[in-house]
């Protein structure tokens, strides 16, 4: 895309994060993507050893703003991105659980910003307090171990308490659960699926399926002023009752507009559809 030619952007990360980022980037925007390497750590940790104290919006911003600080002069023209995760109970599904990843894509000198996140129910996403190896045993290969790292602790554990990452062999598993197990208060050890990006490929994998879609963002201009990432900002309730004509929550309009300047435009939604079947209705089927 002319837009990105010959520009750089560069990944803030810690955890090799570029390695998803790049492909889409490049395949699709023709935008060289390097990794530009921050301490991240700082901003919060999976592992709670360091709490995150912004929302993980904030948090993304943060890391390019500090990449943005740390590079010289000359670099100033660059995009920047980062990306955050959060892992949890699924806002609306019972019992599921979902990741959702954000990506903060900026340019200083351009004066713009585009924010994308999205949530994956395709996450490798454990944890459990265990008694002794023959537990654990069975439950690796759900945890994808050894392909997809594991962090080992003390069941009841404070953030200046033993804690290894990245454990990704079984003797290694061993001896940090002999380890942990031997300064356990309750003589059970806890452990989790590291969610680094660099030890969860699964994550990584979400990485690069957001930054995809971003790209395929980026592509798309603002018809006022050419800049990309133009697409939808809101999604408009309101889809009218085929019965009674009252509205109801379902979307009725798009409004797309752009990350730069403030114009914006309703369109319908993709299906094109203009009327909502009763049973979306409150007054019909309350
Ligand atoms: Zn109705
Ligand atoms: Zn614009």
């Amino acid at each position: 895309m002319k837009f990105f030619e010959n520009r750089v952007c560069r990944v803030a990360t810690l955890h090799r994060k570029e390695e998803a980022i790049r492909p889409p980037f490049e395949s699709i925007l023709g935008l060289k993507t390097i990794d530009f390497r921050i301490d991240t750590d700082q901003f919060g940790t999976f592992s709670r050893v360091i709490e995150r104290k912004l929302s993980p919006v904030f948090c993304a911003k943060e890391k390019c703003l500090t990449a943005l600080k740390a590079l010289p002069q000359e670099c100033a023209r660059d995009f920047l991105v980062a990306s955050e995760g959060s892992f949890g109970p699924h806002p609306l599904i019972p019992f599921a659980r979902c990741g959702q990843e954000i990506l903060y894509f900026m340019n200083s000198d351009l004066n713009y910003e585009l924010v994308m996140s999205e949530i994956f129910l395709n996450i490798n996403f454990f944890g459990g307090a265990f008694l002794n190896m023959r537990e654990i045993e069975v439950i690796l290969d759900d945890w994808k171990f050894p392909s997809h790292a594991l962090v080992v602790r003390p069941n009841l554990w404070n953030r200046d308490s033993l804690l290894f990452n990245g454990v990704s062999s079984l003797a290694e598993l061993e001896s940090c659960f002999e380890t942990c197990k031997k300064i356990s208060s309750d003589s059970k050890v806890w452990i989790e699926t590291d969610m680094r990006a660099h030890q969860n490929p699964t994550r990584m994998q979400t990485i690069g399926q957001l930054a995809e879609k971003l790209a395929h963002r980026l592509t798309s201009l603002c018809p006022a002023c050419n800049t990309p990432g133009w697409g939808v900002v809101r999604q408009i309730p309101g889809l009218c009752c085929s019965e009674c004509g009252c509205a109801t929550d379902l979307i009725e309009f798009l409004e797309f507009g752009c990350c730069k300047c403030k114009y914006l435009e309703k369109k319908l939604r993709d299906d094109r559809k203009n009327i909502a079947d009763p049973q979306f209705c409150p007054f019909c089927n309350p």
